[in-house]
């Protein structure tokens, strides 16, 4: 429809970043545009009203640019999923594979609880690793995911297969 259409026009493809052979899909255009970034605003806050969600976690980094406004807008608390050492208080760790070695990603334990039904939000969803990561780290802090929604799913790359088993059940929206 005309969203997804204006949403599209406002990605920008960028060869070879970060590294030969990428084709990188840059969003600063869409955040550029105020029409764009409110209208993207706007679908993620209603899938977030429709899956009830009580948070919203965003991904290091463009997930937080993404998943802020969404939680104003849906009025519930936004949780940052951090790299590694890069939060101050007491966190939970998770590490997963990279294409070549591997990551870890944190998140403050105090800021999810038993009861909390999270929303994981960001902009690309890849092979998926981070978003699978991110899911495993919600639901030992004792929370349930309420899904996890990207602008961008790059198909080829086989993340929806990746993170299957680990949606359980919960929607994976792609827009
Ligand atoms: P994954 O763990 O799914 O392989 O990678 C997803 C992470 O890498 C996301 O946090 C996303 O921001 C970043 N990423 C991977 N490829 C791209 C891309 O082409 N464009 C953007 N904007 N981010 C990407």
């Amino acid at each position: 429809d005309q969203t997804r259409e204006l949403l599209l026009s406002r990605i920008r493809d960028i060869a070879d970043y970060p590294k030969p052979g990428v084709l990188f899909k840059d969003i600063t255009p869409l955040l550029a545009d105020p029409v764009a970034f409110s209208a993207l605003t706007e679908v993620l806050s209603a899938f977030c009203e429709s899956r009830g969600a009580t948070k919203i976690v965003g991904l290091e980094a463009r997930g937080f640019i993404l998943a802020a406004p969404v939680a104003v807008r849906a009025g519930v608390g936004f949780v940052p999923v951090r790299k590694a050492g890069k939060l101050p208080g007491a966190t939970l760790a998770q590490a997963y594979e990279l294409e070549y070695g591997s990551a870890e990603i944190e998140v403050h334990a105090e800021d999810l609880a038993e009861g909390d039904s999270v929303l994981v939000i960001d902009d690309v969803l890849a092979t998926g690793g981070t978003a699978r990561a991110s899911l495993e780290l919600i639901r030992r802090a004792g929370a349930d995911v309420a899904g996890v929604a990207v602008l961008m799913e790059l198909g080829f790359l086989g993340g929806r297969d990746r993170l299957g088993g680990t949606l359980r059940g919960a929607p994976l929206e792609a827009l």
